[in-house]
This record gives C-alpha cells, sequence and structure tokens, in this order.
C-alpha cells in the first residue's frame, strides 16, 4: 500500500463568494450556486485533496439555443499569494463582462459564467463542474481566465503563415510589407508595426519578434517599470 500522508485543510480564501451574488443580483441576474463535495487524487505525490467547494454560476440566454460558451476564472485564492492578481482580475472582468450583455445586443450562444471554487485546491471547483452540473453538456467552448504571472512580457502569438525569415528585418520598417502580403487581395497598409514599435520604444520598452511560419509567430513586448 502507498504511504499515505495527510495535512491539515489548507485554508483557502474563498469568502468572496457572497460578494459576487450580490454583484450578479444588481445586475438584474439570476447566480446559481452548486455546492459540491470533491476529491482528487494526484498519482504523482501520492496526495488526495477533498474540499466542498462552492461555485457561482450565471447564463445568459442567447438568441439560438445552439451550444453554449463557458467562461471561467476562480474566485478562491491562497494566503499570502497575489490574489488581487489570481484570480481577482478575471473575476471582475468577468462581472463587467456579464453587464453588456444587459446592456447591447444578446449574444447568439447562450453565456455560461463559471466563478469557480476551489482552484487552489487542485482544480475542485471546475471538476465539481464537469462532473455534476447539468449546464456541463450544453458547453462546446471554453474561455478561462487565469493568472500568468504580473511581470514579464505581453506576448501575442498565433499558428498562422508567418513571416518569411528574409522579410524578419524590415517588418518595423514603415510601409514595408512582406511578399505574401503584398501578393494578397488585402494588404495591410504597412504602418502598424511600425507605429507600435514607436510606441514601445517612446516608454523605453523593446518589441522582438520571432516567426516559425506555420508553428508560431509571436510578438513579445517588454516595457520598463514605471518609477
Ligand atoms: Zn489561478
Amino acid at each position: 500500500m502507498p504511504r499515505s500522508r495527510t495535512r491539515p485543510a489548507r485554508q483557502v480564501i474563498s469568502g468572496g463568494g457572497d460578494y459576487l451574488i450580490a454583484e450578479i443580483n444588481r445586475l438584474g441576474l439570476e447566480p446559481q450556486v452548486q455546492t459540491a463535495e470533491v476529491s482528487k487524487t494526484d498519482g504523482n505525490r501520492n496526495l488526495v485533496t477533498a474540499a466542498t467547494v462552492r461555485n457561482i454560476l450565471v447564463r445568459v440566454a442567447g438568441t439560438s439555443h445552439t451550444s453554449a460558451i463557458l467562461v471561467s476564472a476562480h474566485y478562491d485564492s491562497e494566503p499570502g499569494s497575489y490574489g488581487a492578481n489570481d484570480d481577482g482580475v478575471a473575476v471582475a472582468a468577468m462581472l463587467e463582462t456579464l453587464r453588456m450583455p444587459q446592456a447591447g445586443p444578446k449574444p447568439k450562444n447562450d453565456l455560461i459564467f463559471l466563478f469557480s471554487d476551489g482552484e487552489e485546491l487542485n482544480l475542485l471547483g471546475a471538476e465539481a463542474f464537469w462532473r455534476d452540473h447539468p449546464w456541463a453538456r450544453d458547453v462546446s467552448l471554453v474561455l478561462n481566465y487565469e493568472s500568468r504571472g504580473s511581470r514579464g512580457p505581453s506576448v501575442i502569438w498565433d499558428a498562422g503563415p508567418g513571416i518569411a525569415e528574409a522579410d524578419l528585418p524590415y517588418i518595423f520598417d514603415r510601409l514595408y510589407t512582406g511578399e505574401a502580403s503584398r501578393n494578397r487581395s488585402s494588404s495591410g497598409s504597412g504602418l502598424g508595426l511600425a507605429i507600435v514599435k514607436r510606441l514601445v520604444e517612446r516608454q523605453r520598452g523593446r518589441i522582438d519578434v520571432q516567426s516559425i511560419p506555420d508553428v508560431r509567430t509571436s510578438f513579445e513586448v517588454r516595457l520598463p517599470r514605471a518609477k
């Protein structure tokens, strides 16, 4: 039998649930609370994590009830961690996003907002949603907002056709358009990257590009910290 070890329940902070419920009510929407007991085994570390989680959910009906888009972030955080960043910023952005379908046109797909609990305990809240919640079956696309740190470069990348090696030294030049771009019906003006580079350098930052066509093309922006 594998050796088991126990440790006292870690106190994660998830007291924001009542606040979320109040804010969602204030938007005129009906929050739903999913309470569940969940456990997960981490085989590599011979560790079982168990907790009662309290997920908070809202569903915004779309115009065609074909499938739903799940928007999720976790509202629990670890004591002593950077909870505002991980994942408070995303929770705030989700609350703000919830306001939009109220104010503007209705989305086509249903939107399910999941404020999950117990993420810091091995994703227990997400586990409860996918295991038990009836809405999970309607989801066809997931947008999960998680903190990737509060420093380091901002990166934008894709896996598209990219930039030919011969073009790379020139792409930040004004009015330069690469061979592929020149031959496309909708060619760019060759101004966008020149403007971006100028803006970044004005803030004493730098922008770098790397391109492996059809694999990964990325732009990294580094800005110095404000003094
Ligand atoms: Zn997180």
